[in-house]
């Protein structure tokens, strides 16, 4: 089975790792020398969201613009601080959210948007930069999926008032956890850090089972292995999607707030500085062409989400159908491991009254492995698999 998320960590990487939380040494400490003094280190993006927003001035019930599709806690830290996150809708095509669909939403109220750039590509900031200045808004950037490399760190986060990137276990040169975020504002990084470091410090022990948990499922989501796992559970007729969905999940269980408020432990501080700092870039440069040879096999059949976006990457690669499941069994039988499931939501679900592109994407969304070295060879055959399936566009988008 062809699996859609591997772990971007080589071997040599959490043995070293494992050896830096039995090692002794190394402080607590949330810069980072080799990037710009606006750059942090936090123990996630949502630790370094959830500090940033205790460190803002704004009055309870301010309003918080979303790109609508985002993982389900940054909204909910949001409102935790007693904020609403106000949902923008997006286009399948770019991902983005319109300049005029953004501007419909401010109100007196509106402080900051968090603008999301989905699936690995870029968002073009220019516009949205600019209508922030007019607005006096904070732009906050969520880079969590498009990490590519420390130069575009630097040239993207002058762009933004905050740029957020995650070295999470799902994310492209991932340290097992971790985020980085930079914040231009110094007097805001002050407050922020100083909320960050009377935190408690991760234990190395805690890091020490998380590489070691990484590690087994780096092993499960070998292909031969994973193939028998996903064998199994159809034996026993339950699915292995949902298991799968389960063993991703950061912070699971209770005590969300308490759990990433957190500062990183020093081996995870160095881990974090290893591979932001030696990251070769080869894990993206192959799904880049991956992603761009399926489009080209895919010949139009099905509308790929996010194929006008600036330099996809394709942190992940989704087509949308009108009928997901048929698709999704047709695949898995071919040995795919294809789905609709994902930690992403639309932001404000709960407000039942507005319907949004946004809910059409993710009712339809079907996302498909490129990563983790498939041959050419075998993404040509998903792609016949796919067509032979004969899936419909679904209507609407
Ligand atoms: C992964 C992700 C996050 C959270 O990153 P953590 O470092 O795990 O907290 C935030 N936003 C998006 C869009 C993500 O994909």
């Amino acid at each position: 089975m062809w699996v859609r998320k591997r772990i971007d960590i080589s071997t040599n990487d959490l043995v070293r790792g494992l050896a830096g939380c039995i090692r002794p040494g190394g402080r607590g400490d949330v810069s980072l020398p080799e990037l710009p003094n606006r750059f942090v280190a936090c123990l996630s993006i949502r630790s370094g969201f959830d500090s940033l927003l205790s460190a803002v001035d704004w009055p309870h019930g301010s309003e918080v613009l979303m790109t609508a599709i985002t993982i389900g806690d940054m909204p909910r830290i949001v409102e935790h601080h007693g904020f609403r996150a106000v949902p923008v809708d997006i286009a399948p095509q770019t991902l983005a959210p319109s300049v005029s669909g953004i501007e419909s939403l401010i109100t007196p109220r509106t402080r900051a948007i968090v603008v999301t750039h989905l699936a690995g590509g870029t968002i073009e900031l220019g516009p949205i930069r600019r209508l922030c200045d007019d607005a006096g808004l904070m732009l906050i950037d969520d880079r969590a999926q498009a990490f590519v490399g420390t130069r575009e760190m630097i040239s993207s986060s002058r762009q933004a008032d905050v740029s957020m990137w995650s070295f999470g276990p799902v994310k492209t040169a991932t340290a097992l956890g971790a985020g980085v975020i930079s914040v231009r504002d110094e007097s805001l990084r002050q407050r922020m850090r100083q909320r960050l470091t009377s935190t408690p410090i991760q234990s190395r022990f805690a890091y020490g089972r998380r590489i070691t948990k990484y590690a087994a499922i780096g092993l499960l989501s070998q292909r031969t292995v994973s193939g028998a796992i996903a064998q199994a559970f159809r034996v026993t007729g339950r699915d292995h999607d949902q298991f799968v969905a389960e063993m991703a999940r950061g912070f699971a269980g209770d005590g969300f707030f308490c759990r990433i408020r957190r500062q990183p432990s020093p081996p995870l501080i160095r881990m974090l500085r290893n591979r932001v700092g030696s990251y070769d870039g080869s894990s993206i440069e192959h799904r880049r062409n991956a992603g761009k040879l399926l489009i080209r096999e895919l010949d139009g059949i099905l509308p790929v989400l996010g194929d006008q976006m600036i330099d996809p990457t394709y942190w992940f690669f989704s087509v949308l159908a009108e009928q997901p499941e048929p698709l999704i069994r047709s695949l898995w039988r071919a040995g795919f491991d294809a789905t609709n499931r994902s930690s992403l939501r639309r932001v404000g679900a709960d407000d039942t009254n507005r319907s949004m592109v946004a809910d059409l994407i993710l009712k339809h969304m079907v996302m498909l492995p490129i990563g983790g070295g498939m041959p050419g060879e075998e993404i040509k055959r998903m792609a016949s698999v796919i067509r032979e399936a004969k899936p419909v566009s679904p209507g609407g988008i």
